[in-house]
């Protein structure tokens, strides 16, 4: 069945087949894939702003569709896919694969089916007579830092329109999701004294103030576990506390000059960003260095902020939740076990959901995939929002 509404499925595979033929790896440039979308949207009369990172080799690339005198709703994705390095795929990861109603390559599922179906769907927004605008967000880095979608959204109502709602396309079978855990992830550099260990009271030792530090943010952890998940959505229903690496030490009989750890917390919605580290910091001044130093040796602690990717705090009957139940038909929203780049939409004051096609099951997988149907169920979405948009100002 097809009538002038609709977009082929063809059209967005063709588009995600260019997509998927950029590699951008976040550690790689996206330039190539931001000019193809600025001269795909500008051969169709669809003005684009580009917004480069400092370095100047990557780009989010803004525009809208419909009038630019108000707010509308943003599609949000995401350009930059995580790395295949020690994948072992079937076929080429960066050439598109159509097999068993399924297309494979890196960066079908996570995210660039969403960005091909609204890609794809440009040309009908654009003879839909929108009273809404559409607005789509192209980004880099959301699978490292998360902050390549900082600019335009400081920049949304100041000299970029100030959307209704945001729609992050991130896959979730195209079921709205309202709430994911924040993810904040830090590096602690201990830095004491070097001393032969038979002499301890010569010294400090990096890795004594280390294993100090990580017992505390044990306990922390502990504690988050007891304090529970206030809104009942998440599993595990805490805030988590985790170490991943731990770097210390050159020999078994030297006290070490420099122990440093990565840690991070996936936290609850309601939970204070600042509080772990502020307890982890009072704990290095007012225990732990007070311990190094006993002997007159200097140590000092420092701890870096290295990702913060804000959570998705559950906002119930808002724009954002409204329309993407109405169009998805579904009842009520569901949680996911990832972050996004809706909570800095949300921190911002803006109404967000995550809804995307295709399963997480299989982002950053080995032979990453999308459904055919997933597209299907992604267009289905667009040809609604364009109704939407068309009938409601
Ligand atoms: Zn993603």
């Amino acid at each position: 069945m097809k009538d002038d509404s609709s977009v082929s499925r063809e059209a967005v595979i063709e588009t995600l087949g260019r997509l998927v033929a950029f590699n951008t790896e976040s550690s790689r440039s996206n330039l190539a894939l931001i000019d193809y979308v600025e001269a795909y949207l500008r051969d169709l009369g669809v003005a684009s702003i580009r917004m480069p990172n400092d370095a100047g080799d990557k780009a989010t690339l803004f525009a809208t569709i419909g009038p630019s005198d108000r707010g509308g709703i943003c599609l949000s994705g995401h350009t930059d896919v995580v790395p295949v390095v020690g994948q072992s795929w079937s076929s080429d990861p960066f050439t598109l694969r159509i097999a068993e109603g399924k297309a494979f390559g890196r960066g079908t599922v996570d995210m660039k089916g969403f960005c091909a179906v609204a890609l794809a769907h440009v040309p009908l927004f654009l003879k839909s007579a929108l009273h809404t605008p559409i607005h789509l967000v192209f980004s880099y880095d959301e699978e490292t830092t998360c902050l390549g979608v900082i600019d335009p959204i400081s920049r949304m109502g100041a000299d970029l329109p100030r959307p209704r709602a945001v729609i992050v396309g991130e896959p979730t079978s195209m079921q709205p999701a309202d709430a994911h855990k924040s993810v904040v992830i830090y590096n602690t550099h201990v830095h004491g004294f070097e001393a032969h260990s038979s002499k301890p009271e010569l010294g400090a030792s990096a890795i004594k103030g280390a294993v100090m530090l990580m017992a505390e943010l044990d306990r922390i952890g502990e504690e988050m576990v007891a304090r529970g998940d206030p809104t009942g959505r998440f599993d595990p229903p805490y805030t988590s506390v985790h170490i991943g690496e731990v770097h210390g030490g050159t020999a078994r009989n030297i006290m070490a000059k420099l122990c440093s750890f990565y840690w991070e917390f996936r936290g609850v919605p309601g939970l204070d960003p600042g509080e772990i580290p502020m307890r982890l910091e009072r704990y290095a001044q007012g225990t732990v260095l007070p311990r190094l130093t006993a002997h007159g040796k200097p140590a000092s602690v420092e701890t870096i902020n290295e990702v913060s990717v804000p959570g998705l705090a559950p906002d119930p009957g808002s724009a954002a939740e409204t329309l993407a139940l109405g169009l998805t038909g579904r009842n009520r929203p569901i949680t996911v076990p990832y972050g996004s780049e809706a909570g800095h939409f949300q921190n911002e004051g803006f109404a967000t959901i995550v809804c995307g096609p295709g399963s997480v099951d299989q982002a950053h997988q080995p032979d990453e995939y999308i459904t055919l149907e997933q597209i299907d169920a992604g267009a289905a979405f667009m040809r609604g929002l364009a109704q939407w948009c068309a009938g409601n100002r």
